[in-house]
């Protein structure tokens, strides 16, 4: 396999593959760009069926999160991390150790938090090992609250900024009151702004793979449960993917209903040309790497060692303006916001002209 001439290599810096044979890790460390300060970017654990699948998951990943520091404004690079296998059956403290030791030999150029499959007690088990890790500390803030490392809250505050702006910018309204969300994924991120927006009076309809979160669902929040392929036909104001990737695609956008797209999963799109669709049938898209940045600002100050609750809102708050800053442009100049925001981060990702002596 070609790393070279992958079609997602993007002039990677850095791409180690890492292997522990005592503990059984496999995983891969992709760091994409690190112009803006060190790469930042949570482990994801996932059962890929193949080497293949995880580099070219690792490697999209990595360069979304240069993309999500740069527009969010953060002294920060991107980098991703994946480790190879079921993390419900083999994940193992051993496991979570060998990886953090080889995070140490990186010297800091790249920074893991939690991801899919991981959690804020692995980081914990990273940590023992390495400082080069965050979302794992308990904060202090300057209030003298106790916060968990966790960041789903932080980017599940961000994605429900993230919809205000398209509902204002798309549906020229104010409030949330009656729309109609259709939430996939009840995960730490999804379950978080499923309740955010029940509480705003917003209806939900939601799916999960895991029963028990769809059932906490229709329970707690009056939320209406529907099939996993279902999801996409509901009638719906807005489609909130908070799962996986890739599923906004030709055959799922064929069949959306909803006006606005607005979730916090990672590469929700399957291709550039599938932003494009979005774009051309007039479809309002949150950019992912825009709308979840919330939880790479938290984990972005708890590295800093300077959280202040208030300043780390404000920050997560800014999500809401570039959102309205790029519907705003996309309608002007006519270009699908996936792709603008990806002209903007790469300006700001551009180096700095070296300077005459
Ligand atoms: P999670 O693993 O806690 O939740 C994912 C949920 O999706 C789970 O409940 C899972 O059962 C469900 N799911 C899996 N396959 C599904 C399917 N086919 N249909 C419907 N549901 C399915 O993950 P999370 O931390 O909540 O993150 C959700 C998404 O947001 C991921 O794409 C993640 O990369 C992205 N994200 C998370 C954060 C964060 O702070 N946690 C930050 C940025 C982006």
């Amino acid at each position: 396999m070609s790393l070279f001439d992958h079609v997602e290599f993007d002039q990677h810096e850095h791409v180690s593959y890492v292997c522990d044979p005592d503990s059984g890790l496999r995983a891969i460390i992709a760091i994409h760009n690190t112009q803006l300060g060190p790469a930042m970017g949570g482990t994801r654990y996932y059962p890929y069926l193949n080497d293949a699948d995880a580099l070219t998951d690792v490697l999209r990943l990595s360069r979304g999160m240069s993309y999500k520091s740069a527009l969010a404004r953060l002294p920060l690079g991107g980098g991703k991390s994946v480790i190879i296998g079921d993390p419900k059956m083999q994940k193992t403290p051993a496991q979570m150790r060998a990886f953090g030791r080889f995070l140490e030999r990186l010297g800091g150029l790249y920074i893991a938090a939690e991801d899919s499959g991981t959690s804020v007690a692995d980081m914990k088990i990273v940590r023992e090992v390495t400082t080069h890790v965050s979302g794992c500390d308990d904060k202090q803030t300057l209030e003298g609250h106790t916060k968990s490392g966790d960041p789903s809250p932080a980017t599940a505050y961000g994605c429900f900024l993230g919809i205000q702006a398209a509902v204002e910018y798309r549906l020229k309204r104010d409030d949330l009151n009656g729309l109609i969300v259709g939430i996939q994924g009840l995960g730490n991120v999804g379950y978080r702004l499923a309740e955010m927006l029940a509480e705003a009076g917003a209806h939900l309809i939601v799916t999960d793979i895991n029963a028990e979160a769809v059932h906490r669902a229709e329970r707690e929040l009056d939320a209406k449960a529907v099939g996993l392929d279902d999801i996409y036909s509901q009638p719906m104001d807005i489609f909130a993917p908070c799962a996986l990737g890739a599923t906004v695609n030709p055959h799922t956008l064929e069949q959306l209903q909803a006006s606005i797209i607005a979730g916090s999963a990672n590469n929700q799109l399957d291709t550039a040309e599938t932003g494009r669709r979005v774009h051309a049938k007039g479809l309002c898209y949150a950019p992912d790497y825009v709308i979840n940045a919330g939880g790479i600002i938290d984990v972005c100050y708890e590295k800093q060692g300077n959280y202040d609750t208030d300043i780390v809102n404000q920050h997560i708050e800014g999500i809401y303006d570039t959102l309205m800053a790029l519907f705003e442009r996309s309608e002007r100049d006519n270009m699908a916001t996936s792709d603008l925001a990806d002209t903007m981060a790469r300006e700001r990702l551009q180096p700095a002209p070296v300077q005459p002596t």
